[in-house]
């Protein structure tokens, strides 16, 4: 395709420049459609507010929210549950069980003994669940998903339950859905970032803002990775790309994976490094079901506040583990908060990651409601679009069988980021 000519960019910067997506509507800000052409959630100056992800109550984005909250299972005499949640996809049933163990009390064996005993007990509390997941966390430090990692995790779908209580934690046995953390101690921990990702947020010079406006708005005219920057597909291919940020989290990972099977497309998951090393098995579903992995920082932290060399250990550290799961290297890396700077762009390409943005973030975290969610989906579908969802959202993974029958309808196929990439 001939890229733009100078005056259509120009055109389009004082034409669409202040536009911004539906999440800018969620956010309260104005929008100005421009006539013909879905608005982009422009590239916006570092002064660009920050918003709180509603009702968090961790410090990690995306996994612990108050509304809605999750329903609870009573575990019966183990009084080492902290919580049992389960969520229903309108399809399957999953629930995660948290126990909480002294540090007195941790001894060989022990942890994989207590979480044996309340996967069964989860079973048997509820016997519509399909999978139930289970975490063991030290009982001093313990701060919810987001603070210091769990001393092992594992999966059990209903169908391998006796392979886990005869396998898990027995001598010369191994169960292939477990993690044991092999620290000894809780590694150090790095502030994440609380806020939503709105639209990309550019930290450097007017000039270079400018820059990123005008490269922006070339790729929604012509599509494709310039410069180590994805901002658009192809617009003029029936294709988009569909991602989910934060994964992978426990109780959803085998909702959405499921879903996503049913639907029959494939999508790229920006996983946190530190998620995607406590729940292994989950980001193993993802490649084996064919989508995408990518890099969303190893803490889901805010990069732009970061020294160069954190930054880079930030990003090495998540390729490592995701490789490490996978055997595959990581091509696409999304900022967390979508804060990005030319140092971060600069290390992202020396490690041979491509920056990936979006087109349309529809705002899922503000649990909006599922017609208010599908609506805003189905309104910015667009070919070339990239699709921002989260992978802990209820009302997404509902929302998606008919977002996805109605990308058919418009003859969209949604695919990974990289599929689209790669058309452009
Ligand atoms: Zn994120």
């Amino acid at each position: 395709m001939t890229p733009p000519s100078r005056r259509q960019v120009l055109q389009w910067l004082s034409g669409s420049a202040l536009s911004l997506g539906a999440s800018s509507l969620a956010a309260g800000t104005s929008t100005r459609p421009v006539p013909g052409r879905l608005p982009l959630p422009l590239v916006q100056s570092s002064s660009f507010p920050t918003a709180p992800i509603p009702g968090a109550t961790q410090p990690l984005a995306p996994g612990e929210r108050l509304a809605p909250r999750l329903p609870r299972l009573q575990i019966p005499d183990l009084p080492e549950v902290h919580r049992c949640e389960y969520a229903v996809s309108g399809v399957l049933e999953a629930a995660h069980v948290i126990l909480l163990v002294p540090s007195a009390q941790i001894r060989p064996d022990h942890a994989e003994s207590l979480a044996r005993t309340a996967v069964q007990k989860t079973f048997a509390a509820r016997s519509s669940l399909s999978e139930v997941a289970v975490s063991v966390y030290r009982t001093e430090g313990y701060m919810g998903f987001g603070g210091p990692a769990p001393l092992l995790t594992a999966s059990v779908p209903k169908t391998r339950l006796s392979d886990f209580l005869q396998d898990f934690g027995r001598a010369g046995k191994v169960y292939d859905r477990a993690w044991i953390n092999p620290d000894a101690a809780p590694s150090a921990q790095r502030s994440p970032s609380r806020e939503l990702e709105r639209a990309p947020v550019f930290v450097g010079t007017p000039a270079g803002l400018t820059r990123q406006r005008v490269l922006q708005l070339a790729a929604q005219l012509s599509g494709g990775v310039h410069g180590g920057l994805f901002f658009h597909g192809n617009p003029l291919r029936p294709n988009a790309a569909l991602s989910f940020d934060d994964a992978p989290h426990p109780i959803y990972a085998p909702l959405l994976l499921d879903t996503l099977r049913r639907a029959g497309v494939n999508a790229t998951f920006f996983c946190i490094g530190r998620n995607a090393r406590a729940y292994p098995y989950y980001v193993r579903d993802m490649v084996g079901q064919g989508h995408e992995i990518g890099n969303h920082t190893f803490h889901h932290v805010r990069l732009t506040e970061l020294p160069a060399d954190t930054v880079q250990d930030e990003l090495e550290q998540c390729n490592a583990v995701l490789t490490g799961i996978t055997g595959r290297p990581v091509k696409y890396f999304r900022p967390p908060g979508g804060r990005y700077s030319p140092e971060t762009l600069m290390i992202a390409r020396s490690l041979g990651l491509t920056t990936a943005f979006w087109t349309d973030d529809p705002a899922d975290f503000d649990n909006p409601g599922q017609s208010v969610l599908e609506d805003r989906l189905s309104r910015n579908l667009r070919p070339g679009g990239i699709v921002l969802l989260h992978d802990n959202v209820l009302e997404s993974l509902r929302v998606l069988p008919r977002f996805v029958e109605y990308a058919s309808q418009r003859r969209v196929k949604l695919d990974t980021v990289a599929d689209l990439a790669e058309l452009a």
